[in-house]
């Protein structure tokens, strides 16, 4: 935080926007091998020619003069007379000097985010996830709630990858968890709705993005919460829709199978999203929540 502040300070580009875009490109490089892992606070990557400049002989120049030359992303955040990707300031402030070229509104941000990632859902995770520090006013946003309430009545079994029939062959992506109709269906993180509507496998779903490239998928509900929108920021435990049987047909369509919430979990890593088991999540969330 203090890192981001400092960098504010300096270059008037919000700390919740900085923190956004290096809270992004850390969660891209944990999920990816093709990248080194972060060894500073920092988890903003650029590549050697990025930063000393495309046609620069030496790829590990921290010469503020030479690196300009080149027209490198490299600066000197700190003043130390040098501009090193194993500076946290520099590496940021670098960062911050590229979105200072648009302006420091979010209109013009957002157009140098394009820009540099050429991608509008890195453009759409990013925003997000400055929105959540900004409401927030923190960085710790990792707590996590149980889908369902606690000490209700419940059930669910690992079932992801088994064979589904409806819809031709599909594999199952999620955990589902059998409940009564109308039990309250709760975010399990800090996040934004990114999505909310009906879908002919799914039914009524609801999309949700927390603050580490995950989205979390919530299906067949009875309904929505009152009031619920898309872009609408939510905390761990919050009500968003009950259990329910809808979906396998048009809008409306509910009862051809027990109530249940299917529950998915999607990881973005910068090029595609794909989805992974939220079985464990599930045991660890409802544990930590039973300890309260
Ligand atoms: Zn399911």
């Amino acid at each position: 935080m203090a890192l981001y502040k400092q960098v504010e300070s300096v270059t008037n580009i919000p700390w919740y926007f900085l923190a956004a875009v290096d809270q992004y490109e850390r969660n891209v490089r944990q999920s990816r091998r093709d990248l080194p892992k972060a060894e500073g606070i920092t988890g903003i990557y650029f590549k050697p020619e990025e930063w000393v400049g495309l046609l620069n002989p030496k790829l590990d120049d921290e010469n503020p003069e030479t690196i300009q030359f080149f027209e490198g992303i490299g600066f000197d955040g700190d003043g130390d007379g040098k501009a090193s990707v194993h500076s946290d300031e520099d590496v940021v402030h670098a960062f911050a000097n590229f979105l200072l070229k648009y302006g420091t509104d979010q209109d013009n941000l957002k157009i140098g985010l394009w820009d540099y990632y050429q991608r509008d859902k890195a453009v759409g995770i990013i925003v997000g996830k400055a929105q959540l520090y900004k409401h927030f006013g923190r960085l710790n946003l990792e707590e996590h709630a149980f889908p369902v309430p606690i000490g209700t009545h419940y059930s669910y079994r690992d079932t992801w990858g088994s064979a589904r029939g409806w819809g031709g062959r599909r594999m199952h992506e999620g955990t589902d968890i059998f409940a009564d109709y109308g039990l309250p269906v709760r975010a399990t993180s800090y996040g934004i709705i990114e999505m909310k509507g009906w879908n002919k496998f799914g039914g009524w779903r609801i999309g949700i993005r927390d603050i580490n490239n995950n989205y979390h998928y919530f299906a067949h509900l009875s309904g929505f919460s009152k009031d619920l929108k898309l872009g609408q920021i939510v905390e761990p435990g919050m009500v968003i829709g009950g259990v329910g049987s809808s979906g396998y047909g048009p809008p409306g369509t509910s009862g051809k199978f027990p109530p249940h919430l299917h529950y998915g979990m999607y990881k973005d890593n910068g090029y595609t999203e794909w989805s992974y088991d939220p079985y464990p999540h599930l045991k660890l969330w409802e544990r930590q929540e039973r300890a309260k």
